[in-house]
């Protein structure tokens, strides 16, 4: 009666619905949630066995839960990984990745547009245990290609980038990671495996804030490493030694965000793609960045390895900051905040929010204009959101 889902020919959108759920004897039909920080024991002989790893088995929730190994199990399949581990955070999932497989004297090349905490975990956090990141321009591969010596062990990029949606070419990033003996690991988190699947690219490891799109509705914090089980079994051993463990409710909320991954990613990508046009042909709009359009570098690319381009877009407008908080001040259905991967519609302005850290310039380097503003396009219907940004937009032109 069960097929075994981690097998091949399963359609991606079968495996979001069915991967990773072993039915207990009481035949539930939706996946359960197993709130138990503990697990018991028929006999002494049986709880030193599986102490001693000796015997499969559940032994305490910060170990294995199975909940959370249902919501491991769907990802890996969804990814064509061997393996997930799921962790609190994305963040967690980054630093478990990072514990597991880096020490002193090694180096990370990562891409300059990376999110902001996670700049700061390399920077602040790692460097003060010896392991240093150097950081490149995402889609420049030569700059990549340099930026690697012998104590190189990682290379770390986001593509599609936030917000201005540069794109790397996956394959070759992977290419320039294996003959430098280096591993690769791309944040998933903007495209999830509905819209691209690096590991089929050739990357590693594909990292993951659950907190995003694979809820999809702004309710829990997690994230997940998905790999090759023998790099999997490392990140393991930091989540269940260090503490950094995804709790079952919320793994419960991420395996059912699953199911409806697919439609949910097509219907923002298409209502992204519509809006990034309109936004183009607007007389008060001076650039949009978003991949999927026929104007966009790397538009090529990005057809070629991802299956949409996602929900997350900027556009440049007349006035600058001033021009920008006027659209964004104008809004009465959009949320102003920094977040995003939520069906509801997200406007916030990078330079003085996300990037205000940044100097004047390190922003010019960074493309951050104080006229770009991101937003990260939800569900609602399209038309409520063109009138919502027509407002301010239409007052600017
Ligand atoms: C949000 C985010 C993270 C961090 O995830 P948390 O779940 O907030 O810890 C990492 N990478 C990207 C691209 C993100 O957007």
């Amino acid at each position: 009666m069960h097929d075994d889902f981690s097998a091949d020919g399963w359609g991606i959108e079968t495996l979001a619905i069915r991967a990773g759920h072993d039915r207990t004897h009481e035949q539930e039909h939706a996946e359960p949630i197993f709130p138990t920080s503990s697990f018991v024991y028929g006999s002494a002989a049986e709880a030193a066995r599986k102490f001693a790893g000796e015997e499969p088995g559940n032994i305490y929730s910060r170990f294995t839960n199975p909940t959370v190994r249902t919501f491991e199990k769907r990802l890996a399949a969804l990814e064509g990984g061997e393996r997930c581990v799921a962790t609190s955070s994305g963040m967690a999932a980054i630093l478990s990745t990072a514990l597991a497989l880096l020490k002193a004297g090694d180096e990370i090349v990562a891409s300059r547009s990376l999110f902001g905490s996670t700049v700061s975990l390399f920077d602040k956090y790692l460097g003060k245990f010896g392991i240093t990141t150097r950081y490149v321009e995402l889609s420049d591969m030569s700059a990549w290609e340099a930026a690697m010596t012998p104590a190189t062990k990682l290379l770390f990029a986001e593509t599609p980038s936030n917000p201005l949606s540069e794109v790397v070419d996956i394959p070759a990033l992977a290419e320039i990671a294996r003959r430098h003996d280096a591993l690769l690991a791309i944040d998933n988190c903007f495209l999830t495996p509905v819209l691209q699947r690096p590991i089929q690219l050739g990357a590693d490891l594909v990292i993951h804030s659950a907190t995003k799109y694979i809820d999809g509705q702004g309710r829990a914090i997690g994230g997940a490493v998905v790999g090759p089980d023998k790099l999997l079994e490392e990140v393991f051993g930091v989540v269940r030694t260090c503490g950094p463990c995804l709790s079952p409710f919320n793994a419960w909320i991420f395996t059912k965000g699953l199911e409806t991954l697919g439609l949910r990613m097509k219907a923002h990508s298409a209502s992204a793609l519509e809006l990034a046009r309109w936004l183009e042909a607007h007389p008060a709009v001076e650039r949009v960045h978003y991949s999927g359009l026929e104007s966009h570098p790397q538009h090529a690319l990005a057809k070629r390895q991802q299956d949409g381009f996602g929900a997350v877009l900027g556009l440049e407008v007349k006035g600058g900051r001033e021009g920008a908080w006027s659209v964004i001040d104008a809004t009465r259905l959009l949320s102003i905040t920094g977040n995003l991967g939520d069906a509801k519609t997200t406007i916030t302005h990078p330079a003085t929010t996300t990037h205000g850290r940044l100097s004047d310039p390190q922003k010019a380097n960074a493309g951050i204009a104080d006229g770009l503003i991101r937003i990260a396009v939800g569900l609602e219907s399209l038309d409520d959101i063109k009138a919502d940004l027509s407002r301010g937009l239409d007052a600017l032109a």
